[in-house]
């Protein structure tokens, strides 16, 4: 994305364009850039770091993120080193001072609401890519109503001048997003207690909040490759207790889940896990529609 700039049209073009002070947000995933355009509309510019496709733990600091970066005023990540392969060399290449750790410009959503997963134990030997709690904090939309909050917050603050229409953005998107939330959960009804086998841990505020019970995960640890003696073990567990489904996210290799639910016949269902992972998750309630609504279709395809 590049900011129009039109040099041609003169003054008055400059004036609206100005008049609109727009922030250039840099979010690290694009749940984050969905969020910020939902507080911000048309004030804002919004770069997301990496699509749906792309593993977040797994990114290249790229000359084209650096510049993205260089040009931001506000960055909003998952934090709770999720992206600490690839964040902290970004932001010292940027040379951006407002949009370092702890100033206003910095907005890392997993520090914003209560965690889970935080080991009492951290063995970094052991692989576990969540030593700080599980950071995968959006696929619980009343977490993203807080981080909402703070979101429009932080933008009033910046942008002061615009404070009013950020305020009136927040308060709809809370009208409209708690009255989602009451419908995705009564949809979701159904598939209360059921137990499923996710790949990573990436879907634990999903399960949380509908009440599904996690009971198995194809990574032997937090961010280590399935291996065959692990899926072994999984399938004569899976064969004792059965699963309603194993779940996977768009970013992941489908062959541990398909190997898994060839050998149980319990149906793989695939999530788009953030915006732009299914065509149906195109906004933050696309992206929870479609996620209860596959959620759904694998249920009724499972096991009795
Ligand atoms: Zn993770």
């Amino acid at each position: 994305m590049t900011r129009p700039i039109l040099l041609v049209a003169g003054v008055l073009a400059f004036a609206a364009q100005s008049a609109l002070a727009d922030l250039r947000v840099f979010a690290c995933e694009p749940e984050w850039g969905a969020l910020a355009q939902e507080l911000g509309g048309d004030h804002i510019e919004v770069y997301s770091a990496t699509t749906a496709f792309q593993d977040p733990h797994h990114i290249e600091a790229r000359p084209s993120l650096i510049a993205q970066a260089r040009l931001a005023n506000l960055l909003v990540c998952s934090g709770a080193q999720l992206e600490i392969g690839w964040l902290p060399l970004l932001l010292r290449q940027s040379g951006n001072s407002d949009i370092q750790p702890g100033g206003p410009g910095y907005v890392e959503t997993s520090s914003l609401v209560p965690r889970l997963d935080i080991p009492s134990r951290v063995d970094r030997s052991m692989g576990d890519v969540h030593p700080s709690g599980n950071p995968h904090v959006h696929l619980d939309p009343r977490r993203v109503l807080k981080i909402a909050a703070v979101l429009s917050g932080r933008m009033q603050q910046l942008d002061p001048e615009l404070a009013g229409q950020y305020r009136a953005h927040f308060k709809n998107f809370k009208a409209r997003w708690t009255t989602a939330i009451a419908r995705w959960k009564a949809k979701a009804q159904p598939l209360q207690g059921a137990p499923v086998v996710v790949h990573h841990r990436n879907f634990t505020y999903l399960l949380d909040w509908i009440s599904i019970n996690e009971v198995g995960v194809l990574e032997p640890k937090p961010g280590l490759p399935p291996t065959a003696t692990h899926l072994a073990e999984l399938v004569s567990q899976l064969q004792n207790q059965p699963a309603k489904m194993v779940i996977r996210a768009a970013y992941e290799s489908d062959q541990a889940s398909q190997f898994l639910s060839e050998r149980t016949d319990i149906p793989e269902v695939m999530l788009p896990y953030t915006i732009g992972g299914t065509p149906a998750a195109n906004d933050l309630f696309g992206l929870f529609g479609d996620t209860i609504n596959r959620l759904l279709g694998g249920f009724k395809a499972g096991p009795r």
